[in-house]
């Protein structure tokens, strides 16, 4: 792959200075996996691999704090720096990518929802997408059975696959306590009994095994749950709360903090003087907006879909090159919100 050498990355630096990149992923996998499959694309072993190879050809890829010494100008420049980043806490982190990492001594953040680890909850866009993808499987007379059955219990009118699927993406913010488990059972699916099956999340000892081993275990919130929906103590609680506990397993402080679904909308003074006020166990906080720069927040690149990639040629590059042309409409997003 030529990729950024092809040219992007010489003529975007001049436009924009760059010379560090973060990337976000959520998980790596061959399989299909139903609690994912409704919401995103993720890389299989192979697609995986080949951006590992682009990114040790291309850039010093860098653990958390040689990233931020390298960043805030306290180590030397080689090559553009890179850092690596995984959210969710997804069960594939341990498995599939923590091997790969090792096997060439990368070192990765994971930012995990701690109300999540051993498999104690199910994230609800997880609940989502099992309810979406066993919807996908039932016979045309069973999916209209199942319309008439959520039209009687929610009062609702719904009369075809999209309407569904917009009303289960809607189920947990109508009734966060009972809708996702009625419209589940309704499905015939258990959502603990998945839990309990599949242990879809990291557990606490492969955490502090994977700390052991160097990486950089991260908070994302205790539950994952949209910030901007919640008054200020809550955000506080969403931060502190799953730093801390993380802190707590892991032995590490302070903890870097990835915003579930980014931090649009997120008032930036309550966010610096959460910041401030917990210095000693909140660390740097990421965003998701591609190459925006917002200190002292540092913005990711969805690096999760597998579009455009080919066996030998990882997708980075043009991942890179869509991150630098939203630039523009990114910054001016931010100067008008
Ligand atoms: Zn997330």
């Amino acid at each position: 792959m030529k990729g950024i050498s092809l040219i992007p990355q010489a003529v975007f630096s001049r436009v924009v200075p760059r010379d560090s990149f973060v990337f976000e992923y959520h998980l790596v996998a061959d399989e299909d996996l139903p609690h994912i499959q409704s919401l995103y694309s993720y890389k299989s072993r192979r697609a995986f691999i080949d951006d590992l190879d682009f990114l040790e050809k291309e850039f010093d890829l860098l653990g958390y704090e040689d990233f931020i010494d390298r960043t805030t100008g306290r180590q030397k420049k080689g090559r553009p720096a890179a850092l690596i980043t995984f959210d969710d806490g997804l069960s594939e982190c341990y498995q599939v990518v923590r091997p790969l990492l090792l096997e060439r001594g990368i070192r990765a953040i994971f930012f995990l929802a701690t109300d999540f680890i051993d498999n104690r909850a199910l994230f609800h866009r997880h609940a989502e997408s099992l309810c979406i993808e066993r919807l996908k499987e039932m016979a045309p007379n069973r999916q209209q059975e199942y319309y008439t059955q959520l039209n009687e219990q929610f009062e609702s009118e719904l009369s075809c696959f999209t309407e569904v699927q917009d009303f289960l993406r809607d189920i947990h913010r109508r009734d966060p306590a009972r809708g996702l488990d009625t419209v589940g059972s309704m499905l015939g699916i258990d959502f603990d009994e998945f839990l309990a099956d599949h242990n879809p999340y990291l557990s606490r000892d492969q955490i502090v095994k994977m700390a052991e081993e160097g990486f950089t275990i991260g908070a994302h919130s205790l539950d994952h749950e949209d910030l901007k929906e919640l008054d200020a103590e809550s955000i506080e609680q969403q931060i502190t709360g799953s730093c801390e506990t993380v802190a707590e397993i892991t032995g590490q402080k302070p903890v870097p903090f990835a915003f579930p679904y980014g931090m649009t909308e997120l008032n930036r003074e309550l966010l610096a003087e959460i910041a401030k006020k917990h210095d000693s166990t909140v660390g740097v906080m990421f965003g998701t907006h591609g190459i925006l720069l917002e200190p002292p927040y540092l913005n990711r690149i969805n690096a999760d879909s597998p579009d455009g990639a080919l066996p030998g040629h990882s997708n980075i590059p043009q991942k890179v090159r869509r991150a630098y042309v939203r630039y523009p409409l990114s910054r001016l997003y931010r100067l008008l919100s």
